[in-house]
């Protein structure tokens, strides 16, 4: 079953953490239920909390209560601005469309991709403040087994990879806001500093987040609301990939990174 066709003249889904990250649960209606086989489905909702796999974030899993019965979320995929559910009901009552659905995103892991995304983030950063000169960002990984991020270019020096590591927890130290703001198009071109930008779809309001003090970058992915709560940031070697290099990183617990 092709996702183009599950979400064929679909509304766009609503992306509750757009504007809320640490929602967790929310309430939501079931636009269209398309089985895959057995008691696996594809919903769509009108509204969702659930982070599809992008961007180097891996997708959100959980829950879905329906009026009758429950299921457990596997994964959720983004096609042409749709959040396509793909679930596994608990019962064999099918989901109902136009039935309200309460949704639980599992958030320990959650909680943990957002660290790891603001922790790469800040991290782009000091790796540039510590060489003077621009990397640009070619991808990452937030998810398991080893996050990491790819820059275009020759490799730093270890010495330097390690103390853009210590400026980088310097920051952790110093809890800057993470903020996030939402610019139309016009403006976004204003933001001379997103280094990112061409590698965005064209949009008519762009998502931006901004460490505070720091440039700003379009991203639609989960962040912490402060820099204290990645913990701490430990890189875990470089090793060459095409046209660039890998640094691999993970956070670590510190006294601001409780779940909240
Ligand atoms: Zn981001």
């Amino acid at each position: 079953m092709k996702l183009s066709d599950i979400v064929v003249n679909a509304p766009r889904t609503e992306l509750l953490y757009f504007k809320d990250s640490y929602l967790k649960e929310f309430q939501a209606k079931v636009l269209r239920a398309v089985k895959e086989q057995g008691r696996s489905w594809y919903l769509i909702l009108d509204q969702s909390a659930f982070h599809p796999k992008g961007g180097g974030q891996p997708s959100d899993t959980g829950k879905l209560l329906f009026l009758v019965g429950s299921a457990q979320v596997k994964k959720a995929i983004f096609e042409s601005g749709v959040v396509v559910h793909y679930i596994k009901l608990d019962t064999d009552n099918p989901p109902e469309v136009g039935a309200p659905v309460r949704g639980i995103v599992d958030w320990e892991p959650r909680y943990k991709y957002m660290r790891r995304h603001t922790a790469a983030h800040l991290f782009d950063h000091c790796i540039n403040q510590a060489t003077g000169r621009t990397y640009r960002t070619m991808g990452s990984w937030l998810g398991e087994p080893k996050p990491y991020v790819d820059y275009a270019g020759e490799p730093p020096s270890l010495e330097v990879i390690t103390q853009a590591q210590g400026l980088a927890n310097t920051y952790v130290e110093e809890a800057l806001s993470v903020n996030i703001d939402f610019l139309d198009k016009s403006k976004i071109h204003n933001v001379s500093d997103a280094p990112n930008i061409e590698r965005l779809p064209e949009n008519d309001v762009y998502r931006v987040v901004r460490i505070n003090g720091f440039e700003s970058i379009p991203c639609g992915g989960t962040h912490v609301k402060a820099t204290s709560e990645i913990g701490g940031i430990k890189t875990l070697g470089v090793e060459a990939v095409n046209g660039g290099f890998r640094v691999y990183f993970d956070v670590e617990d510190g006294p601001s990174s409780k779940n909240p």
